[in-house]
């Protein structure tokens, strides 16, 4: 079939941003045209200043702009000046969150020094107060919010939802003559206590350009729902996440598929990855996840790309991989030091291919690409810059070589 080339090309990038208010927090912005932040939270007792700053510090040096932590008690509140104090003195000016449930009003009041270091406080409508202490202490919390000139997260949660709202909401649906289905009117409650809440706050004086929403769900496809419905109806700086996203492939597959399609959309301001680590394990994955989806979808550019194949039954030994391994580990350790010497070399796009059927011509796409022998080829590597074969590796010194001939390229591009 012929290609009708008067027809414009189907579009290959993402729909607008959707235009928020922008949200000053603590070093970042959020919403307006700023870049899709990207946060995090410890998972430390806040209390223990070390073990928290040291874990805040690990997550903003993995590229965390804002990170949050959990401030339930009074030593907690106690030790959020003194976290913040270590932070700054490690040269980390990631923005702090201070996560508040039940008893923040009195945290926040009584520890002002705690409320001086926030960058930003995140409060949950569904657990801020009940009944008539709900917009009471609400508004505490949006006081001191005032005070100290900080902005505030209203972050309603599925798990954690206003049951006074639910019930309202589910007995008005009763009467309804196409009564909504009981999960339709939990998200309704969640939209609307979240909206409900803002509406409330901007009422005792809090700014939108002050105030982020979220509205977290378990499930992609309610997720996806109530974000849609959230940027429909408020024009507010939005966070998104998949809450109890859960362990290894499947917390990283069910975040990035609903947040693919709303950052798809154009919705959401800043991110965050909700992954349940593994005992031990490294907290920094959800950064570094939040990251390479942010850089995959083309959204943010933080580091080199490197596109390696699969691998297949051409390619028998190890050696493909281990150099695809060693590469990547190498640009990612090398990073650091890169973005003050190369400004622009996160825009580097690298190929490491196993064989003849693709490598070359991928490697030919690539700033810089390697195409290494598969299953019974001549053993040589063909290397390849801008599109042109430049050298050819054999022996066993290919990993070093070839990372030679990338920092020769990069000094070359972004020195
Ligand atoms: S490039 Fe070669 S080794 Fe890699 S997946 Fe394709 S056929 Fe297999």
């Amino acid at each position: 079939m012929d290609c009708d080339f008067t027809k414009p090309p189907r579009s290959a990038e993402p729909a607008r941003r959707r235009k928020t208010c922008p949200v000053r927090v603590g070093s970042v912005v959020v919403g307006g045209d700023a870049p899709i932040v990207v946060q995090s939270m410890t998972n430390t007792d806040t209390a223990d200043v070390g073990k928290t700053a040291a874990q805040v510090i690990a997550l903003a040096r993995a590229g965390s702009e804002m990170v949050r932590v959990t401030v339930d008690r009074p030593e907690a509140a106690a030790a959020v000046p003194h976290i913040k104090e270590a932070i700054l003195k490690q040269g980390v000016n990631a923005a702090l969150i201070g996560d508040f449930h039940y008893v923040g009003h009195q945290l926040l009041s009584d520890y002002p020094e705690c409320a001086e270091a926030l960058d930003k406080y995140r409060i949950n409508p569904g657990n801020v107060g009940f009944k008539d202490k709900k917009d009471r202490q609400f508004a505490a919390i949006i006081e001191i919010a005032l005070k100290y000139g900080k902005p505030v997260r209203i972050g309603g949660n599925w798990g954690s939802l206003d049951q006074e709202l639910a019930a309202r909401l589910m007995d008005e649906n009763s009467r309804a003559a196409q009564p909504w289905s009981a999960r339709e009117i939990v998200r309704e409650a969640l939209v609307r206590s979240v909206l409900g809440s803002a509406e409330l706050a901007e009422k005792l004086g809090l700014g939108t350009d002050r105030i982020v929403l979220s509205a977290k769900v378990s499930a992609v496809q309610d997720l996806i729902a109530v974000y849609r419905d959230l940027a429909e109806r408020s024009g507010y700086a939005l966070h998104l996440g998949l809450t109890e996203a859960g362990m290894g492939s499947k917390g990283i597959v069910a975040s990035s598929a609903a947040l693919a399609v709303l950052l798809q959309e154009g919705i959401g301001d800043t991110i965050r990855f909700s992954l349940t680590p593994a005992p031990g394990g490294d907290r920094t994955l959800e950064v570094k996840t939040a990251r390479e989806l942010l850089q995959t979808m083309g959204f943010r550019t933080f580091a080199p790309e490197v596109a390696a194949c699969p691998g297949c039954g051409r390619t028998t030994s190890t050696v493909f991989q281990e150099l695809a391994r060693d590469v990547q580990n190498w640009i990612t350790a090398s990073m650091p030091e890169w973005k003050q010497r190369y400004p622009g070399v996160e825009h580097m796009r690298v190929a490491v291919m196993g064989c003849i059927v693709n490598g070359p011509g991928e490697s030919k796409h690539a700033d810089i690409g390697i195409s290494l022998p598969g299953t019974g080829e001549t053993p040589t590597a063909p290397v390849f810059i801008d599109g042109r074969k430049v050298a050819t590796l054999r022996g066993t010194a290919l990993a070093p070589e070839f990372q030679k001939l990338v920092l020769d390229y990069i000094e070359k591009r972004f020195g």
